[in-house]
C-alpha cells in the first residue's frame, strides 16, 4: 500500500522509481538483498516493505513478525551501505512507543515504557531498524533517517477481515454483511480506544518531505492529528458503505493500546500538513474496495 502510494508520488514529482516488489525480491534473503541493491544502487531507498498486519495478526504471530520485520531491516540498511547508498527513509509505526506514554505521544517517549504486549514483537523490530539508521550515521556518516506513520489506510491496503487493520478489516466485514444481507455482527474489543488514521497519499507527500528537507539522528513522527474511536469510525465506516443494521462489540477480543496520538509537529515544521479528511479518505478507499469486491446487490425500494 506504502510503496504503491510513494511510487505514484515520486512519479508525479519527476523521479525515476525502481521497486523491488515482492514477488521479485525476498527481502529476508539476506543475498538477494544484497545483490540487488549492488545491482541497482539507487540515490534514495524508501523502505516501506515489512511485515505487517492488524491487531489478530500481530498478536497470533509474533515470531514471524519480529523475524521477518529485523532480518528486512538488517539486509536493507546494510545492503544500502555496502552498495554505498547515500540516503534513506525507513519507516517504523506509532505502535513502537510505550503503551502508556503522555499524549500526544513526541519522538522523546522511544524507550521510556514498556510496549503495547499486542504489537510487541513488530514494534521491537522497528525500532531496532530505527536505530540501525541512527548507528550507520554515527558510524558510517550515512544520511539514513526514520519516520514513524500513525495508523495508515487507503487503496491497497490489506482488507482480511481477519489480518488487516481495522479499517480496510471494517470495510470488509460491513460489505460482505450488505452482500448476505445480514442485520448484525461483531466488531473487536470495546469500541473504546481511540486511533489517529492518516492516508496513505498524505504520508507518501510527508515522505517526499522527509526525503528532501530532513536530515537528523531523531526519528520525525507523520500523524493527521485526526484521532476517532473505534466506535466512532465504525459508525462513519456504516455510512460509508451503507449498512443499516446493529454492530456489537466483542470484548473477549483485544482493544490494544488505549490511544496513540502522535505529535507531529517536527513534520509539521517541514511545511507538510494532511489534505484528505477521514470521512473523505474512507469514502475514497471503500469506492476503491468496491470496484474490485463482490457486488451489493441493489436494495429493494417498497
Ligand atoms: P492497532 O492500532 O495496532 O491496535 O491495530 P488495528 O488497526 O488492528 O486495531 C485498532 C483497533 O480497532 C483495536 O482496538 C481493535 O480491537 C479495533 N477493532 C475493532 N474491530 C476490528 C477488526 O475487525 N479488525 C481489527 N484489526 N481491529 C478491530
Amino acid at each position: 500500500m506504502v510503496g504503491r502510494a510513494m511510487t505514484a508520488s515520486l512519479v508525479a514529482s519527476g523521479y525515476n522509481v525502481v521497486s523491488a516488489p515482492r514477488a521479485a525480491l525476498d527481502l529476508t534473503d539476506q543475498r538477494a538483498a544484497f545483490d540487488w541493491l549492488a545491482a541497482h544502487k539507487p540515490d534514495v531507498i524508501f523502505m516501506a516493505a515489512a511485515r505487517v498486519g492488524g491487531i489478530g495478526a500481530n498478536k497470533d504471530y509474533p515470531a514471524d513478525f519480529i523475524r521477518d520485520n529485523l532480518s528486512i531491516a538488517q539486509n536493507v540498511i546494510d545492503g544500502a551501505h555496502r552498495a554505498g547508498v547515500e540516503r534513506l527513509v525507513y519507516l517504523g509505526s506509532s505502535c513502537i512507543y510505550p503503551k502508556l506514554a503522555a499524549q500526544p505521544i513526541s519522538e522523546d517517549a522511544l524507550m521510556a515504557g514498556p510496549l503495547e504486549p499486542t504489537n510487541e514483537a513488530y514494534a521491537l523490530a522497528k525500532i531496532a531498524g530505527l536505530k540501525l539508521c541512527q548507528f550507520y550515521r554515527r558510524q558510517y556518516g550515512r544520511a539514513y533517517v526514520s519516520v514513524m506513520p500513525t495508523n495508515l489506510y487507503g487503496p491497497h491496503d490489506n482488507f482480511d477481515e481477519d489480518g488487516g487493520h481495522v479499517i480496510p478489516a471494517m470495510m470488509a466485514k460491513f460489505h460482505r454483511a450488505i452482500v448476505e444481507g445480514r442485520n448484525t455482527f461483531a466488531l473487536w474489543g470495546t469500541g473504546r480506544p481511540l486511533r489517529e488514521f492518516l492516508h496513505v497519499s498524505d504520508l507518501a507527500a510527508a515522505l517526499l518531505a522527509v526525503c528532501e528537507r530532513y536530515d537528523g539522528e531523531a526519528p520525525v513522527n507523520i500523524g493527521s492529528g485526526e484521532e476517532v474511536s473505534i466506535a466512532d469510525l465504525s459508525a462513519m465506516v456504516a455510512a460509508v458503505t451503507g449498512y443499516k443494521g446493529a454492530v456489537n462489540f466483542d470484548a473477549a477480543k483485544p482493544d490494544g493500546t488505549p490511544r496513540k496520538l502522535l505529535d507531529s509537529s517536527r513534520m509539521r515544521a517541514l511545511g507538510w500538513k494532511p489534505r484528505i479528511s477521514l470521512r473523505e479518505g474512507l469514502a475514497q478507499t471503500y469506492a476503491w474496495y468496491r470496484a474490485g469486491a463482490p457486488s451489493v446487490p441493489s436494495r429493494k425500494t417498497a
